[in-house]
């Protein structure tokens, strides 16, 4: 997140430091728009080194390596200012560690392969530039958990899945949304156990009520906003 934002531990909200809109506090969906355009300047990073590896001034090892130390460098971005508190000494937690740490092994499992069918000579420049993209998509996983664990930490005992009504969705994410409110951490992160997987647009909300929240059937439905 840029300076001229600061972060509030207490509401788990970012606020504007400076301007007209000093120490107002920007909206989640402001922030998730941020973080799609974080990642969309991240694409050109990758594309900038599948460039390289197309002009040949590196060898598909050294595109394999740049792109995995890419990928590193923006889910902790992302991981991060979901739970800007990650690395503080009151909240360090060596499992929130290993949870991103897991995630980027994965990742890097997936690179392999991908490189693998580089050398094989058996995908485009088009298709490579498309699979590359989805790795900064995937990114977003890594935000929604930082802030899901920061939430957990925080004493929010509930969360829900939201759908993006800009947004396509798979057969399983109307099914997260409709289970409503749930107990914080027991939903499918964003992007697993559904076919959207990087392109999920869904996203959690939180909430600090005592009881089980109710929402309308037709809020739960993602029929009114
Ligand atoms: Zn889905």
């Amino acid at each position: 997140m840029p300076e001229t934002f600061y972060y509030n531990a207490k509401t788990n909200r970012y606020h504007y430091a400076s301007g007209d809109r000093k120490n107002e506090f920007i909206g989640a969906a402001c922030v998730r728009e941020l973080m799609r355009d974080y990642y969309d300047s991240r694409k050109a990073d990758a594309r900038e080194i599948n460039r390289k590896l197309f002009d040949r001034e590196i060898s598909v090892g050294d595109w394999e390596v740049r792109q995995a130390e890419l990928i590193k460098k923006v889910f902790i971005q992302a991981y991060k200012i979901g739970n800007p508190q990650l690395g503080s000494n009151r909240s360090t937690d060596p499992s929130d560690y290993g949870r991103i740490g897991n995630k980027l092994k994965d990742q890097y499992g997936y690179l392999r392969n991908f490189s693998g069918e580089i050398l094989e000579g058996k995908l485009s420049e088009s298709q490579i530039n498309a699979r590359v993209d989805q790795y900064l998509d995937a990114a977003n996983w890594a935000y929604e958990e930082g802030r899901r664990l920061t939430h957990a930490r925080g004493g929010w005992p509930w969360e829900k899945r939201v759908m993006s009504p800009m947004a396509e969705h798979c057969s399983s994410c109307p099914g997260y949304a409709a289970l409503g409110w749930q107990k914080i951490k027991s939903l499918p992160a964003i992007g697993t156990q559904c076919e959207c997987r990087s392109k999920d647009k869904c996203h959690f909300e939180y909430s600090k009520s005592i009881t089980r929240p109710k929402d309308s059937f037709l809020k739960r439905n993602g029929w009114i906003a």
